[in-house]
């Protein structure tokens, strides 16, 4: 199965994507992720990636793409992978659908996760990870019983620097004029599915899992 979850930052993507991942046996493909490992390595890509994250801004194309074409052929996605975060342009769906072809392979279902942008910003600005297990949790809303310390794995927790409120507002508008438009595009090509984002976790991930049955 491979599948494509669009929706803007805060939707829930990363989390239904884990999910996802562990019940198909499937990786879990975030650029977001991906990016911000190289980042913390201060690797070349991380070095490149660094300034436009930081802004709320998209990488440019070429990386983002090159990302994904060496990931996706890579053995572990034979059997297919949950793209959480790409693409987010025309461009980068447009050369992502030319590597499926080169490669004989489509895209089963584009899920379109749609959130009320006030419910968006709230759950960013409140947002923890664990820095070891990837575990989310918010200040109000999903609370670790100890604060600042990861409940299932003990690590600690941290924010992610672009998740203040300045930073957080860009990544909405980039989402809006950039990444909005794929829905049309995925619609056109008959395989958008779109997800009321509401519910608990395990809710949205029923509705997820009948989306693609
Ligand atoms: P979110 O969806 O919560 O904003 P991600 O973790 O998916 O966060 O992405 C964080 C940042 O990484 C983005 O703001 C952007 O700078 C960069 N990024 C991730 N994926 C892409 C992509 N496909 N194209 C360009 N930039 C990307
Ligand atoms: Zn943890």
């Amino acid at each position: 199965m491979r599948l494509i979850l669009l929706g803007p930052p805060g939707a829930g993507k990363g989390t239904q994507a884990k999910m996802l991942a562990e019940k198909f046996s499937i990786p879990q493909i975030s650029t977001g992720d991906i990016l911000r490992k190289a980042v913390n390595l201060d690797s070349e890509l991380g070095r490149q990636a660094k300034a436009y994250m930081g802004d709320g801004q998209l990488v440019p194309d070429e990386i983002a793409i090159e990302l994904i074409r060496e990931k996706i052929k890579e053995e572990d996605c034979a059997q297919g992978f949950i793209l959480d975060g790409f693409p987010r342009t025309i461009v980068q769906a447009e050369k992502l659908g030319e590597t499926l072809k080169e490669m004989k392979l489509e895209i089963d279902a584009v899920i379109d996760f749609e959130v009320d942008p006030h419910e968006l910003i709230v759950r960013l600005t409140g947002r923890r990870s664990c820095s070891n297990c990837g575990a989310m949790f918010h200040d109000e809303t999903r609370p670790p019983a100890t604060a600042g310390v990861c409940d299932h794995c003990g690590h600690e927790l941290y924010q992610r620097p672009d998740d203040n409120k300045e930073t957080i507002l860009k990544r909405l508008e980039v989402y809006d004029s950039e990444t909005m438009p794929l829905k049309e595009f995925y619609r056109k090509r008959g395989n958008l599915k779109t997800l009321e984002g509401r519910g608990t976790v395990d809710e949205i991930f029923s509705q997820v899992c009948a989306l693609v049955s």
